[in-house]
C-alpha cells in the first residue's frame, strides 16, 4: 500500500490454503498498528478452538488475543467505539452477515482486516471470502508450499475426516498441496 487512505475506512482481505501464512500476516499488521498507538480488537469464530479460546494462534505459534463471537452481529455489538482497527481471523466460518458488519465497519471509519480460506478443501471458493474479496480495497492472496512435492500450493487437501464442508482441524486433517496433487488425491 503505497498511499494510505486518508478520513475513511477500508477493508483488507488476508487469503489462501492452510498453512500458507494467513495468521501470521494479520498478527504482523496488527503488531504494526499496535506500533503506530492504533487501538485493535480481534475476533474469532467461537468453533474455532483448536489452540485457544482467547487467541487467535498461527501454526508457527505466534498469537494475539481475539474475542470468540458466535454470529457475525455479534462483533457489530462488541466492537469498543475508539477501535481503529478491526480483525476477523477465520472468516469463512461466519455466515453470510459478515459481508455487511464489515462493510458498515469500513464505511464507519475503521480499518477492517479479515483473513479466511479463499477456497473449501475440494478447492471451490468458500463463501463469504469470495463476498468478502469483491468488496475489499485491498486482498492478498498467499501460498503454502505443497507438502508432496514443493510447489507453491494454493488448495487445502482433506486427508482424514468426513465431508462436510466445516470441519476444523491442522496437520492432522488437511494438507497444503498444489492444484496437480490435489488433483491427483482425487484420482488416486
Ligand atoms: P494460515 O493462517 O494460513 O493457516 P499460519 O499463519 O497459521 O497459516 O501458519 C503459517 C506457518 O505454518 C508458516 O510460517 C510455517 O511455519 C508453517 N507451515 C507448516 N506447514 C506449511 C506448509 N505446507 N507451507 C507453508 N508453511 C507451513
Ligand atoms: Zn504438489
Amino acid at each position: 500500500m503505497v498511499v494510505q487512505p486518508n478520513g475513511t475506512g477500508w477493508i483488507e482481505v488476508i487469503c489462501g490454503p492452510m498453512f500458507s501464512g494467513k495468521t501470521e500476516e494479520l498478527i504482523r499488521r496488527l503488531r504494526r498498528a499496535e506500533i503506530a498507538k492504533q487501538k485493535v480488537q480481534v475476533f474469532k469464530p467461537a468453533i474455532d478452538r483448536r489452540y485457544s479460546e482467547s487467541e487467535v494462534v498461527s501454526h508457527s505459534d505466534q498469537r494475539t488475543r481475539a474475542v470468540p463471537v458466535d454470529t457475525a452481529s455479534r462483533v457489530l455489538e462488541l466492537v469498543q467505539g475508539d477501535a481503529d482497527v478491526v480483525a476477523i481471523d477465520e472468516a469463512q466460518f461466519f455466515d453470510a452477515s459478515i459481508v455487511a458488519v464489515c462493510d458498515r465497519l469500513a464505511t464507519a471509519g475503521r480499518r477492517v482486516l479479515v483473513a479466511g480460506l479463499d477456497t473449501d478443501y475440494r478447492s471451490e471458493p468458500f463463501d463469504p471470502m469470495p463476498q468478502l474479496m469483491a468488496r475489499a480495497e485491498y486482498v492478498t492472496k498467499l501460498l503454502a508450499i505443497c507438502v508432496r512435492c514443493g510447489n507453491p500450493a494454493n488448495r487445502s487437501l482433506r486427508v482424514s475426516g468426513g465431508q462436510d464442508r466445516v470441519e476444523v482441524g491442522a496437520t492432522d486433517r488437511y494438507e497444503a498441496v498444489c492444484r496437480r496433487c490435489h488433483r491427483d488425491a482425487y484420482t488416486a
